[in-house]
């Protein structure tokens, strides 16, 4: 049984303490993962306006989104323009590069991607991702073999404009299966690996699920018999939830499960199946996410 993991680099201070944290932890046990990396400016402060819309304060509550990520992150970029990433924390990222790592482009600016894709042209989608692929091209010495769009937010845009970067896989959206995308009745060439678990803040503080039972509850929902698709933050097991996501690998690894990066997949002898991708909204995550749908579904 295979769990393909996937470590999002939302922030700043998710890549300058949790990959090392993280990092450690992979190689006590000699698992390599996916690590998909912000490097352009950290803006995720910007998210404080969010703090005026109830459902998202009490989803902030729900999952104390201040000890979860820290009040640094939490206004960074409100008051002051955020540091760009790739070039103030280069070492950390091409160490993990280095140590064998699979490295995806997550994005140029994290936050600038969430608020304003509903109304970005191509061109613009075009813009954000060469400036992030260029960026971390500089830094691991070799283009990024992959990439996953922030929260999930993909449309056809994207997909299209995602051709153009030499990506073996992308991971956009929230699904069950290995898929080519479809695009008014054609088969794109790049496959989409979606994730199929739902990350902690989607989990924790929902139906009796706390963090002494969290491990358990995640486990539960892996499916011996399907795909396994695992996201995790730097920001959040790589530093609160460390030791929890440590018991993790351990409780997983008793059961039978061994942890992949997602590009191991694309080798096993598959034949993925045809999908579009439309916006979905799922329990415990505010606003719509791209989720893999029928080809027949209604657009
Ligand atoms: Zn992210």
């Amino acid at each position: 049984m295979k769990i393909g993991l996937r470590i999002d680099v939302d922030t700043y201070r998710g890549t300058r303490y949790g990959i090392a944290n993280l990092c450690k932890t992979l190689d006590k046990q000699s698992i390599k993962a996916s690590f998909f990396f912000s490097v352009g400016p950290d803006n995720m402060g910007r998210n404080l306006w969010r703090l005026l819309r109830p459902s998202f304060l009490r989803k902030m509550l729900r999952t104390k989104a201040s000890s979860l990520y820290g009040w640094d992150i939490l206004m960074r970029g409100t008051f002051w323009p955020g540091p760009v990433i790739g070039k103030k924390l280069s070492g950390i990222i091409r160490s993990v590069s280095n140590a064998g790592h699979e490295i995806g482009l997550h994005a140029w600016d994290h936050h600038g991607w969430q608020a304003h894709l509903d109304t970005m042209d191509s061109t613009a989608i075009q813009r954000h991702l060469s400036r992030g692929a260029e960026l971390l091209t500089r830094i691991i010495g070799r283009a990024p073999t992959c990439s996953a769009v922030p929260g999930w937010k993909c449309n056809n845009r994207v997909l299209l404009e995602k051709l153009k970067f030499p990506f073996r896989y992308n991971s956009d959206c929230r699904g069950e299966s290995i898929f080519f995308p479809l695009i008014d009745g054609k088969k794109l060439s790049q496959p989409q690996i979606p994730v199929t678990l739902p990350t902690y803040d989607e989990l924790i503080g929902r139906k009796g699920v706390s963090n002494s039972n969290y491990n358990e509850s995640l486990l539960s929902l892996v499916d011996r018999e399907k795909l396994n698709v695992l996201t995790i933050h730097a920001e959040v097991e790589g530093i609160v939830c460390l030791d929890m996501f440590d018991r993790f690998i351990n409780m997983a690894q008793s059961k039978g499960a061994s942890f992949v990066p997602l590009g191991a997949f694309l080798s096993d002898s598959l034949t993925p199946n045809r999908a579009i991708i439309t916006a979905k909204e799922i329990p415990g995550r505010e606003g719509w996410v791209s989720c893999q749908s029928p080809t027949d579904a209604v657009h």
